[in-house]
């Protein structure tokens, strides 16, 4: 992509396209079904991480610091998203990816394209990245540099911000909007910037302190949290995931990421088939992106997640 795009890209909100989702599970049951594809903003930088990093990176360049420091695992799309724009904005950026034992490893996918980008990653123990900001790798590395931290999964207030531009006055129409959570962040900027509509987050991470890191963002009470039951858990897809991803690719032409979206549109059929839906039939899924962790997801699974 021609860098200029992404600046001027910068400077404009960006609309994503309303697609018709076409299944026969949603037609037999009466059900109206739109994703918005967020994830078609960037190729790398796709979806809500896109959203997430416009006013941080603004905020950034404002804040005179020298380089950007930010948290994520091993197949981050936060990370990959972070070094991307970075690498379009010539801006130094630091990823403390969780695991010391990858320092010793080949780099997957998602850690090669981030090195590519101009990414320094620094790998530390689990222990020490669930200290994050607090870290002494961090803290070292504040000793050198004039750092600007971006929390893990990109979310702050500045991020929850970029999150409100996704919803479009159109979108009043629909009864539901559905998005996955893994921190919250796009959540409750979905429902900040609701209309009269209820927001569902399908939660993916066990981490009971989600609910209460949402409210610290979200100023209104239209929201719920679906939690996961049908499935493994987050970055576990088993084989059933696999198989309706590939079928929601051969009827839709849509391809869904492993870890959020495929989860969250599995479990909406699955309660719309056991009547346990309760949030209406006009419903919006938010397309929130991560299709670039599928190659790492394949080697590292061995599974043969959909691509195109
Ligand atoms: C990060 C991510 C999410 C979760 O976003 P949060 O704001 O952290 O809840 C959902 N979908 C995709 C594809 C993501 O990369």
């Amino acid at each position: 992509m021609n860098p200029l795009f992404l600046g001027m890209a910068l400077l404009q909100s960006l609309i994503a396209i309303n697609q018709p989702l076409i299944l026969p599970e949603f037609s037999q049951h009466g059900f109206s079904v739109h994703i918005k594809r967020e994830d078609m903003l960037h190729p790398l930088a796709s979806g809500n991480k896109w959203r997430k990093l416009k006013y941080n990176i603004e905020a950034f360049k404002q804040s005179g610091a020298k380089a950007l420091l930010t948290f994520g695992g091993a197949y981050s799309n936060h990370l990959a998203a972070v070094a991307a724009w970075c690498a379009q904005e010539n801006i130094s950026c630091i990823g403390i990816v969780r695991g010391d034992e990858l320092a010793h490893k080949p780099l997957n996918p998602t850690l090669e394209k981030c090195q590519q980008n101009g990414m320094q990653l620094v790998f530390v123990s689990r222990a020490e990245y669930a200290q994050k900001e607090q870290g002494k790798t961090v803290h070292e590395l504040q000793r050198t540099h004039v750092l600007y931290l971006l929390p893990e999964g990109g979310t702050n207030a500045l991020a929850v911000k970029g999150c409100t531009e996704i919803l479009t006055p159109e979108d009043a129409n629909f009864d539901a909007v559905c998005c996955a959570v893994g921190t919250g962040g796009t959540l409750a900027g979905l429902a900040n910037s609701a209309a009269d509509q209820h927001i569902i987050g399908f939660q993916l991470v066990k981490d009971a302190t989600i609910p209460a890191r949402i409210r610290t963002f979200a100023t209104r009470e239209n929201w719920s949290l679906v939690q996961h039951a049908a499935y493994k858990g987050y970055a576990q897809a088993d084989a059933q995931l696999v198989a309706f991803a590939t079928y929601v690719l051969q009827q839709t032409g849509i391809l869904l990421d492993p870890i959020y979206t495929a989860p969250m549109l599995f479990q909406l059929v699955q309660m719309i088939r056991d009547n346990t839906w309760t949030f209406g039939t006009k419903i919006l899924l938010i397309h929130t992106g991560g299709t670039q962790a599928i190659e790492g997801f394949n080697s590292k699974y061995a599974r043969q997640w959909p691509s195109i």
